[in-house]
């Protein structure tokens, strides 16, 4: 069925100098992207650095991204990788030498057994959690996402054409959903139940526990569970952590396990993260990849392999930095007045409520009266940066990302307290 089809111009002996434009040029956007808001963590950073392109020095939390640098060994991975002639196109889901590393990482972890064929290698977890929710959801189907969540969440739900359904959980809780909520949210449009344990942007840590009672109703229910474990390498004393998956067979059916190299060893920029799923799905997402992407970067790919299948001592080093700025956040929040959050057991994020500070003079003397207007005037007057509660489905709320030196939250800290007493 050519016909719909216009024949080109110089089939016709015309050149395209002869095209009258009928109107000014536009270019439609789509309805999809007409409605889509740029992700807030990306754009409160660039904010930041537009601010410091200026020469002023900005105490800068905003991104959820490790300060260090990939560790060594990891580098010179990539390094051989290039040199070797890994420089080609590698099938679209992934290596299989990748694929089997993040096996026998999470078999050794969990002593949950996959096949290679239910990995699927994508460029980076959100690019997993877009494959998924492509994969499993479109218009009339409704998505479960505990509040405060990851911004990108309800986002990357949305352009599927799907409804974002949002559970509020409490500070009290710990930010934690409970299987009553779980129960309750669900109908007959469900398709998915996002969960992210250790959450972004709170550092909520369930416990097994808790994990448990939602992986009751999972089953009981027949409901599919996105579990974006992504932070389940940060975990500090006094939090555990489970991986969904290995709750039970019955459980392990219903799981997609999403996670990456990004956080736990420090490599955002290598655009590397993965899923764990059941072969059908995972197919149909390795389909989708394959028009929409083709491969994650193959050198990439090499420097995952050793990052999961090398020396874990790296790890736990940052770990314990990270430890460390997290006691010293705790330390600074406590000493200031009116202001609440719940305990972060996982992830290198602080989320506080500001609300008591709103409808009273700030900084140079602003008032505001919310968390987005709180963060800019907070950037503008004491050159702290923040993201907003709001975009993570938590007015009142301002997340912190202790992914960075003591020195930084030291003069952050002091910035901040001097623009809620001025
Ligand atoms: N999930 C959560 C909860 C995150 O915070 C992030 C951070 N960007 C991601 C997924 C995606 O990580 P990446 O795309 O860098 O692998
Ligand atoms: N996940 C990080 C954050 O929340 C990185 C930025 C992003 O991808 O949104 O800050």
């Amino acid at each position: 069925m050519r016909s719909r089809v216009s024949e080109p111009a110089h089939k016709f002996g015309r050149s395209f100098t002869h095209l009258r434009p009928q109107k000014s040029a536009t270019m439609q956007l789509s309805a999809t992207v007409k409605k889509l808001a740029p992700s807030a963590t990306i754009a409160a950073a660039a904010k930041a650095k537009e601010l410091k392109s200026k020469g002023i020095k900005v105490h800068e939390f905003t991104l959820g991204e490790p300060d260090f640098i990939t560790p060594e060994h990891i580098r010179q991975a990539a390094k051989e990788a290039m040199d070797a002639g890994h420089t080609h196109y590698t099938p679209s889901g992934g290596t299989l030498e990748l694929k089997k590393a993040v096996r026998d990482a999470f078999e050794r972890e969990t002593g949950v057994s996959y096949d290679p064929s239910q990995v699927l290698v994508s460029n980076g977890a959100k690019h997993s959690i877009h494959n998924v929710l492509t994969a499993m959801c479109g218009p009339g189907d409704e998505v479960i996402i505990p509040a405060p969540y990851w911004v990108s969440y309800s986002a990357l739900v949305e352009l599927t054409g799907a409804t974002p359904v949002i559970v509020d959980t409490s500070e009290e809780s710990g930010f934690c959903l409970s299987a009553e909520q779980f129960e309750e949210a669900i109908t007959d449009k469900t398709r998915l139940l996002m969960l992210n344990n250790p959450c972004n942007p709170t550092g909520a840590a369930y416990t097994i526990a808790g994990l448990e009672a939602l992986a009751r109703v999972a089953v009981n229910r027949g409901i599919p569970v996105l579990s974006d474990e992504i932070y389940d390498k940060l975990i500090y004393e006094g939090s555990e952590f489970k991986s969904f998956a290995s709750l039970g067979e019955d459980v392990a059916k219903l799981t997609i396990v999403v996670n990456g190299v990004s956080k736990a060893y420090a490599m955002t920029g290598w655009r590397i993260g993965w899923t764990l799923a059941p072969t059908d799905l995972t197919k149909a997402m390795d389909n989708l990849q394959s028009q929409e992407t083709s491969n994650p970067c193959s050198v990439s790919q090499c420097a995952a392999v050793v990052a999961l299948n090398g020396p874990q001592e790296c790890v736990a080093d940052m770990l314990v930095a990270f430890s460390k700025r997290r006691e010293y956040v705790l330390g600074r929040l406590a000493e200031i007045p009116n202001i609440s959050l719940a305990t972060p057991g996982g992830a290198f994020y602080a989320f506080f409520n500001v609300s008591h500070y709103f409808g009273k003079p700030l900084g140079s003397g602003k008032v505001v009266e919310n968390a987005s207007d709180f963060c800019t005037a907070l950037l503008e007057d004491a050159h702290v940066a923040l993201v907003t509660g709001d975009a993570f489905g938590a007015p009142g709320y301002v997340r912190l990302s202790f992914a960075t030196n003591l020195d930084n939250l030291k003069a952050g800290f002091d910035a901040l307290q001097g623009f809620l007493n001025p």
